[in-house]
C-alpha cells in the first residue's frame, strides 16, 4: 500500500472551510485504489471532518500520554479514537522545536501503541547535520529512532502495521527545497534496515518536505519510499488530489 498523509497543520481557519476541504478530498480520490488517503486537521475540526469522509481516513497531529485526568490542554489517544482517529502524527518537527524531546516522544509512542492507533513518527536532520554527509544524517536519524522506540522490542502486540516512520529532513519542510528522490531512498534504506535489525519490524516509510503534484512519483518510483507526508499542499484539493493520482500511477523503476 501507498500513503498520503495531508497535515494541514494550524490550517484552516473555520469548520466550514475544513469540511469543504475534507468533502474536496474524499470526492477527488475516488476510484483511487493503491493510495491510503489520510487527512490530519487540528484538533477543534476532527469530529466534522470524520463525519464527511469514508475511503479517506482521519489522522491527528498530536497526542498525550496519559490516558485521562488533570492534564489542563491535552488530549488522550482514547479520546482520538472516540472522534474517529486513526492515525497520529508523532514527534514532528515543528513540535521538537517547540522543546518536544525523544523522551516525550517515545512516551507518545506507547500510547498511541496502548490504543492500537497507528502512530506516524516523524524524524529527520537538520540543515547543519546533513551539511556533514549521509553518514552524519544517519547517526542522527538512527538516534531519534532508537530513542523514540525504546521499550518497542518486546511490544505486546504485533505493531509491524501500527507504526509508520515519515523521514523528514527539517531543512526541507515548508522550504521548496526538497531531498533528492535518490538521497530520501538511501536514508529510508538505512531506516527499514535499522527497524528489522533492533526491532524485527517491516515497516512503511514515508518521505516529508516540500512534495507536490510534480515531484512526488520521483519519491514513489525509487521502490522503497512508500508515499509522503505533505503540509502546505494538503491545503489545495486540487493539487493534494492531483498527488494522490500521480502516486497511484507512479511505477517502481529500482527496488
Ligand atoms: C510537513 O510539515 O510535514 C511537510 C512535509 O510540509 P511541506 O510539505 O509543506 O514541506
Amino acid at each position: 500500500m501507498r500513503y498520503l498523509i495531508g497535515n494541514w497543520k494550524m490550517n484552516p481557519e473555520s469548520d466550514e472551510k475544513a469540511v469543504e476541504l475534507a468533502r474536496s478530498v474524499e470526492q477527488g480520490v475516488a476510484g483511487i485504489e493503491k493510495v491510503t488517503t489520510i487527512v490530519v486537521p487540528p484538533y477543534p475540526f476532527l469530529g466534522a471532518v470524520h463525519a464527511v469522509l469514508d475511503r479517506t481516513l482521519l489522522g491527528a497531529q498530536d497526542v498525550f500520554w496519559e490516558e485521562s485526568g488533570a492534564y489542563t490542554g491535552e488530549v488522550s489517544a482514547h479520546e482520538l479514537r472516540e472522534v474517529g482517529v486513526r492515525y497520529v502524527i508523532i514527534g514532528h518537527s515543528e513540535r521538537r522545536a517547540m522543546g518536544e524531546s525523544n523522551v516525550v516522544v517515545n512516551k507518545k509512542l506507547r500510547a498511541v501503541l496502548e490504543e492500537e492507533l497507528i502512530a506516524v513518527l516523524c524524524v529527520g536532520e537538520s540543515k547543519e547535520i546533513r551539511v556533514k554527509g549521509t553518514t552524519a544524517a544517519q547517526a542522527f536519524v538512527k538516534q531519534q529512532l532508537e530513542d523514540s522506540m525504546k521499550g518497542i522490542k518486546n511490544w505486546k502486540s504485533g505493531i509491524e502495521d501500527n507504526v509508520i516512520i515519515a523521514y523528514e529532513p527539517v531543512w526541507a519542510i515548508g522550504t521548496g527545497e526538497e531531498d533528492d528522490p535518490q538521497d530520501a531512498a538511501t536514508m529510508t534504506r538505512f531506516i527499514k534496515q535499522l527497524l528489522v535489525t533492533n526491532y524485527g519490524l517491516r515497516v512503511a516509510v514515508l518521505y516529508g518536505g516540500s512534495t507536490d503534484a510534480a515531484n512526488v512519483a520521483g519519491y514513489i518510483e525509487t521502490g522503497i519510499i512508500d508515499g509522503v507526508l505533505v503540509g502546505g499542499v494538503s491545503l489545495k484539493a486540487d493539487e493534494f488530489i492531483a498527488m494522490a493520482r500521480n502516486i497511484e500511477r507512479a511505477r517502481e523503476v529500482e527496488k
